[in-house]
């Protein structure tokens, strides 16, 4: 590509960024600016018209899915395959990939076994739970979610356990003491968890100036994107490896700072003027994302956020469709409207891939999941309940880690006895606490315990059964390509029969799940590197948990949490469940700087939309089990009204709940005519009220009715004698 086709298509600003001779810059700027194109461009530029070698230079995204899509841009720029040679050696990744890939690298300089195995929250949780039965901790004082929560944070501070003052605090002390001992159990495992990632290389390269120097003569450019979200240890991270000679190029909004809750800081964009030198600072203000209605209703939302660097955005696109806001009776209501919607969509030609739904909190997911699945529709969850994170899956892993290394202890101990194999929990206390007291791995405690036969004959055996079947698998799979290793590994360690005796879809579910980790592993495609595929399988699962859960080219429907859809862009996007409680979230909503996160989460989620943007509530919403009323969300009482249309004519739309309209909505079942969603009804008892929900088919067809006296009740239809009224 020449030089000119490079550049010719960005503004003057943006252009001046790609172009500028060597030195710090600083890109400040809203949503849908270009930050990201600039980003891109300029690694293009440096590499095309520089002559920098990619090798010379990293670039840090925030999600894997980004990282992914850099170079997906890149190679388009440079007309070069992704993994050609244009872009070989260019680090491009996420924080935690990029430090992961640091200390696979140098593992005994980071003072870890060389096959350290990633912890992820769940495999963490396990540990903290080991560390308080060593303590004696009581969880109904310290619930264990705390002390995660604590230790997280304090890595992500850059502060080990021995840093920490507690003073008289019982708190602190209590704290101290969990973090040390977690600290200790993950070091005598070998096991890293992600905050751990960062902290560990940031302290490498503290601690060896000669492999610093290295990396700091070797990475001459840094670009980091979404740098808003960095927090404290990643900025030192970054601040260390730049040193005085490497140029950074940070980008980032103000706006759409939504990790607060996880240690990020919106004031290193402050600090790094600071603490860098002659730092040009660019102002990105032409938005080339969204119609000016979103736009406008974005700008009107952020606005009440206080503290603000400020900044303008405008757009000379047209205004476009005004933003629709449907009015939900609950949320099964609303999963049908949005499906109803995108196929509509579809129908005029647009694809399932531009469409996505975006929602606050993973529990909104299952009902929207529900209704595609039962229409048939393609969709794609990124978050949630993801395929790495699923039981038989993890199950699974377990088994694959322990063929790298035995002394793996949350892997050890999550399948010592799965499938059941008759070792007793009271066999696996003990073995924990031999463990425990002997300062080794579960795996040499089961090894020292069999041969010293510690425990009854049965135990014993059992124990022995689970060495041997390691052993076996070991010297099976040796040899093997690593999909037939997966293969024979959840055949052989019968975890493969055990879901298939499990009764109904579930076991079936579970079945097919174990049947597409081998299809992962198959179609897993190593890297260049020391490590055999195996042990780069599982790293990649662990880091890269999420994206695996459709096929990445079929065409379908995106859902994700608002989090996850940062710096993503859809023509048409959907902001499901706007009700105050849910969002902003009801533990947000009384204190004022979370409730401004929240706001940026909004300003994120409104943001997000190309062409057109369709906002949901529900009035009921049956969450964690019981049934909610919500006003609708501030946020969108936040947007002037001549840029929502309400898509059910309601008198307004402030208004809290109210069932007074007659509605038109479809209906329950043929048997059933004049019954619907919506519909006001009359019951011989219970006198009048609105049909919320329905469930069943048949005979066995109920309805759940808000009474306007008798509260809610379900109710089988056949006998219900329900009167529509009009
Ligand atoms: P976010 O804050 O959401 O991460 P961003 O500032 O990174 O947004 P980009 O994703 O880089 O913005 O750009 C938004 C959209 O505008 C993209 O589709 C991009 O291709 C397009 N775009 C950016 N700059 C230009 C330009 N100069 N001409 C045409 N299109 C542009
Ligand atoms: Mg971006």
């Amino acid at each position: 590509m020449d030089v000119n086709e490079l550049i010719n298509d960005l503004n003057d600003a943006q252009r001046q960024a790609v172009c500028a001779p060597p030195t710090n810059q600083l890109v400040l700027a809203g949503a849908g600016s270009g930050k990201t194109r600039v980003l891109v461009h300029r690694i293009a530029w440096l590499v095309q018209v520089e002559g920098v070698s990619p090798h010379e230079i990293l670039a840090v995204t925030f999600t894997n899915k980004a990282a992914r899509e850099m170079r997906e841009r890149l190679s388009s720029l440079l007309q070069a395959a992704p993994g050609g040679s244009m872009l070989r050696g260019m680090w491009v990744g996420t924080f935690h990939g990029l430090a992961h890939r640091l200390l696979k690298s140098h593992w005994h300089e980071a003072g870890l076994p060389e096959n350290f195995q990633i912890l992820d929250s769940d495999d963490q949780l396990r540990v903290v739970k080991r560390v308080y039965q060593a303590l004696n901790l009581d969880d109904s004082r310290w619930p264990f979610k705390q002390s995660q929560w604590f230790i997280n944070g304090q890595k992500d501070e850059g502060v080990r356990a021995q840093h920490i003052t507690e003073g008289h605090d019982p708190y602190l002390t209590t704290m101290k003491m969990v973090y040390a001992a977690y600290e200790e159990a993950c070091e005598r495992g070998g096991m890293v968890d992600f905050a751990e990632l960062l902290l560990r290389s940031h302290e490498l390269w503290l601690k060896d100036a000669n492999l610093l120097k290295h990396y700091q003569n070797r990475f001459k450019y840094i670009l980091v994107d979404e740098f808003q979200d960095t927090n404290a240890v990643q900025y030192a991270w970054l601040r260390v490896l730049a040193g005085q000679t490497s140029k950074v190029i940070a980008v980032g909004d103000d706006d759409q700072s939504i990790y607060g809750w996880r240690g990020a800081r919106i004031e290193n964009i402050q600090k790094f003027e600071k603490d860098f030198e002659q730092v040009e600072i660019t102002r990105l203000e032409q938005n080339y994302r969204s119609t000016g209605t979103i736009l406008k209703a974005a700008n009107a939302v952020i606005e009440n956020n206080a503290d603000r660097m400020g900044k303008s955005l405008w757009t000379s696109d047209a205004d476009g469709e005004p933003i629709d806001l449907y009015a939900a009776f609950n949320e099964q209501d609303e999963a049908r409207y949005i499906v109803d919607r995108v196929r509509t969509w579809v129908n005029q030609g647009n694809n399932y891939s531009d469409a996505a739904i975006l929602y606050r909190s993973n529990a909104q997911s299952r009902v929207l999941e529900e209704a595609f699945l039962r229409d048939g529709m393609p969709y794609r969850i990124y978050g949630g309940q993801r395929f790495y994170e699923r039981m038989e899956i993890r199950n699974a892993l377990a088994y694959l880690r322990l063929l790298g290394n035995r002394h793996d202890d949350a892997a050890f101990e999550r399948v010592f006895n799965t499938p059941t194999r008759g070792i007793g929990s009271k066999t696996q206390d003990d073995i924990r606490m031999m463990a425990r007291e002997q300062g080794c791995s579960m795996f040499q405690a089961t090894v020292g315990a069999v041969n010293h036969g510690v425990f009854t004959a049965r135990a014993t055996n059992a124990l022995k059964g689970f060495l041997v079947l390691l052993d076996e698998l070991q010297e099976a799979t040796t040899g093997m390509a690593l999909a037939d290793i997966a293969e024979h590994v959840i055949r052989n360690s019968g975890l493969l029969d055990f879901h298939q005796k499990e009764k109904g879809e579930r076991g079936q579910a579970r079945v097919e799940n174990l049947q597409e980790l081998v299809n992962a592993c198959r179609a897993f495609e190593a890297e260049e590197s020391d490590l055999t595929p195996l042990q780069e399988f599982l790293d990649s699962a662990a880091l890269d948990a999420g994206d695996a859960q459709a096929d990445d080219f079929e065409d379908a429907v995106q859902m994700m949490t608002l989090h996850s859809a940062k710096g993503l862009e859809f023509p048409l996007v959907f902001l499901a469940g706007m009700e105050e409680g849910l969002f902003p979230h009801k533990m947000s909503a009384e204190e004022p700087g979370r409730l401004e996160e929240e706001r940026r989460l909004a300003y994120v989620g409104i943001t997000r939309g190309m062409e057109k943007l369709v906002m949901t509530y529900a009035e009921c919403r049956r969450l964690h089990g019981t049934d909610t009323f919500n006003a609708l969300s501030r946020f969108v009482r936040e947007i002037p009204d001549q840029y929502i249309q309400e898509v059910r004519i309601k008198s307004a739309i402030s208004r809290p709940v109210s069932y007074a309209q007659k509605v038109n909505t479809a209906e329950i079942t043929q048997d059933y005519p004049g019954l619907g969603l919506g519909q006001q009804v009359f019951h011989q008892v219970f006198g009048e009220g609105t049909i919320l929900q329905f469930e069943g088919q048949g005979n066995g067809a109920r309805v759940q009715v808000k009474f306007n006296t008798e509260g809610i009740k379900w109710l089988v239809l056949q006998y219900a004698k329900l009167e529509p009224l009009s």
